[in-house]
């Protein structure tokens, strides 16, 4: 995902689920201009779903 910024590499820098279901919050960060925003990505658990539940 490129920076709205400047359309420099971003990475995650911390992530955690959204409320809704099947979605994620993302925090970023830019590479090169330090900007930082959140992104909320969905379908994640639509394509792999756990066989098993975790007590
Ligand atoms: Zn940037």
């Amino acid at each position: 995902m490129r920076c709205p910024a400047c359309g420099g590499e971003t990475r995650v820098v911390n992530s955690r689920p959204h409320p809704v279901k099947n979605r994620i919050i993302r925090r970023r960060e830019c590479c090169s201009c330090q900007a930082r925003y959140t992104t909320a990505e969905g379908r994640i658990s639509e394509v792999t779903k756990p066989k098993t539940k975790k007590a």
